[in-house]
């Protein structure tokens, strides 16, 4: 496994023993019960999403976590299933609970009924599971506050009781206490005229000594990731490992001392090595002069105080050992570095040791022998919602740069590509459908100009009941349009042509089958015609299909026409029709995305060009008709 590994520290989960835990525990649940797998804290620091995914596919029925975030972290990463919220959540997350079908706990009377109103009026129901002090004193409802607050939650509209819980204080080492809470949560259900359809109460310990055994959900947590309770070995073994490398061996001499506070000193000649990891890998500073490390299967004490970055092991007993050896820290492969033991040097928690170690680490996936796949250094997965737009944009720039290799097109691909999705934050990026742009020349009584008829027809979500078609007659006023979102369509007229109102006629605009009312504002170099329709407003997030016709002017002595696509294009066919005067026209196609080179085809006095329907076509594409 080290041979492919870089890192100077790094954890290794391995799934197929997190499997297995999950067979030893689901032997001692009783008929009818199912299990929820706790994955708060990011899994004990496993990865949550990872975690989830084999218990789910191993049966768990739930999943829990300690709040919404850590429950929206894994709708983002695709997990469907249940999640319950096992702390209080806040009033101010309730956006988030509802957002994401999440399931909070509750033993608030303001904050279910916070909650029901604002389930009922996003028009949602919400699953929620009561938590009940039983005489842990932490977060519940108190026993006898319990019936008033079920009925009132169970009276709320929105809200349904899907499950009633409580969580023992003390299920590893006082039986009578456990006992006495079990009863009172079991006294509780039967008083009910209906149980909801989850009653829960035993965590890992719970389960393993048997208490709760009217439930039907067991909430595990600590010994499906290896960890024996107090109480009894079951079998479980570590699911991660946290290793790193010698780093750097020297020799010491009687009496020398080593590290902070010299706290510790060699007796005789030996060997001591460097391991890179320290305090800030979560490499708990109670372990100083405490702790062992395993390498090439031999444990070697951990001499002097850990330091931030650094620890120091004594070698005397080990002359074969190398520089880059691999060390185990914490995990499999000696009962004296497990989690369990670890944290019991320093009468310390196992549970608060599996969450902080290897911090800076990144974490290797694998299935016995096999690697499946590695995560980075910070333990959150990429949320895009978590930065801030300039940010963000930095972030697109530099994962392109990485993936392409090269700064410069990366650069590029974002500057001239994907700014002008993102050129205004809040501008809704969406595509248009089969569009058709048709225009055909006549000759007009004025020989100087052609008659222009231009049709054009695509689909498109409706993002607002107002929309502007354009008529510029300066480079910079046309430029200016293709930067608004709100304008659809774009004229650049001759300049020549002094009156803008009498050389440029929408002829109509349709939505659908809805004939839009227009209102023209003639501006110094240009005229917006405003379209409109109370009949829009209701269609404004579907999608509709868009026909804007125009009649205008064209200059003869051009001898060019030119067709831009300004957005984002999903199959394009444009036609240009015009007189035996043109003479010869050639068609110059510019297309970027999936097709460059449309299909053309031409007849006397028609040229048509045509990608397939379901091609992407970028914007900045288009076409020009030379004759
Ligand atoms: C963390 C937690 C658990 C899991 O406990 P383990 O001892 O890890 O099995 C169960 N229930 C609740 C409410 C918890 O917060």
């Amino acid at each position: 496994m080290k041979e492919n590994i870089t890192d100077r520290s790094w954890v290794e989960i391995d799934l197929s023993t997190f499997r297995s835990n999950l067979r030893i525990l689901k032997d001692y649940l009783r008929p009818g019960q199912s299990f929820l797998q706790i994955v708060k804290a990011d899994a004990y620091g496993h990865g949550a999403k990872e975690i989830a995914e084999i218990a789910l596919a191993e049966g768990a029925k739930y999943l829990g976590v300690a709040n919404a975030e850590e429950g929206k972290l894994l709708r983002i990463q695709n997990i469907q299933a249940p999640i319950l919220i096992l702390s209080p959540s806040l009033i101010s997350e309730i956006p988030k609970l509802l957002k994401y079908k999440l399931t909070p706990s509750v033993s608030d009377a303001d904050f279910a009924s916070a909650l029901s109103q604002k389930a009922q009026a996003a028009g949602v129901s919400c699953d929620v599971h009561l938590k009940l002090d039983t005489g842990m004193h932490r977060s519940g409802i108190y026993i006898a506050e319990a019936m008033a607050f079920y009925q009132a939650v169970a009276a709320l509209q929105a809200l349904h009781i899907e499950g009633i819980f409580s969580h023992f204080a003390s299920a590893e080492s006082d039986p009578e206490f456990s006992h006495q809470q079990e009863s009172a949560l079991a006294d509780f259900i039967h008083a009910l005229a209906q149980p909801p359809r989850y009653v829960h109460i035993a965590n890992s310990a719970g389960l393993i000594n048997a208490y709760g055994s009217f439930c039907n959900l067991v909430r595990w947590g600590i010994c499906s990731y290896g960890v024996n309770i107090s109480t009894g070995n079951i079998g479980v073994q570590p699911v991660m490992t946290f290793k790193s490398t010698l780093s750097q061996i020297k020799p010491i001499n009687p009496g020398d001392t080593v590290g902070y506070e010299r706290e510790w000193t060699a007796a005789h000649a030996g060997r001591y090595g460097i391991i890179p990891v320290g305090y800030a890998d979560g490499y708990d500073f109670l372990l100083s002069n405490r702790a062992v490390v395993l390498i090439r299967g031999s444990l070697c004490p951990v001499i002097g105080r850990i330091s931030m970055d650094m620890i120091t092991v004594d070698l005397s007993k080990l002359p074969q050992a190398e520089l880059t050896d691999e060390v185990i820290l914490l995990g499999e492969g000696h009962e004296e570095i497990r989690v369990e033991r670890l944290a019991g040097l320093y009468h310390g928690s196992a549970y608060e040791l599996l969450c902080q170690v290897g911090r800076r680490a990144k974490r290797y996936y694998r299935s016995q022998d096999r690697v499946l796949h590695s995560t980075p250094l910070a333990r959150r997965d990429f949320v895009s919602s978590d930065f801030g737009d300039s940010k963000l944009n930095q972030i697109i720039t530099s994962a392109l740069t990485q993936r392409l290799d090269s700064e410069e097109i990366g650069e590029l691909i974002y500057r001239e590509i994907l700014r002008t999705f993102f050129y205004n934050k809040d501008r809704n990026v969406h595509y248009r459908k089969n569009f058709q742009h048709e225009i055909s020349f006549a000759t007009a009584d004025n020989p100087m100009y052609y008659v222009a008829k231009t049709r054009l027809r695509y689909q498109k979500i409706l993002d607002k009941d107002t929309f502007i078609v354009a008529c510029a007659s300066s480079n910079e006023s046309l430029r200016a349009y293709f930067m608004r979102p709100d304008v659809e369509y774009r004229w650049l007229l001759d300049a020549r042509l002094l009156h803008i109102e009498d050389s440029f006629f929408v002829d109509s605009v349709r939505i659908n089958d809805i004939d839009l009312q227009t209102q023209c504002k003639n501006l110094a170099s240009c005229q917006e015609i405003l379209c409109f329709h109370p009949k829009l407003k209701k269609l404004v997030g579907q999608e509709v299909a868009y026909e804007i016709n125009t009649t205008t002017l064209y200059p003869t002595a051009a001898h060019q026409f030119s067709v831009f696509i300004s957005e984002l294009t999903r199959g394009v066919k444009i036609s240009f029709s015009y007189p035996p005067e043109l003479g010869q026209v050639e068609p110059v196609s510019i297309f970027s995305g999936q097709q460059k080179n449309p299909q053309i085809t031409q007849r006397p006095g028609k040229i048509q060009l045509k990608s397939q329907a379901d091609e992407w076509v970028f914007p900045l594409s288009g076409v020009v008709f030379s004759y």
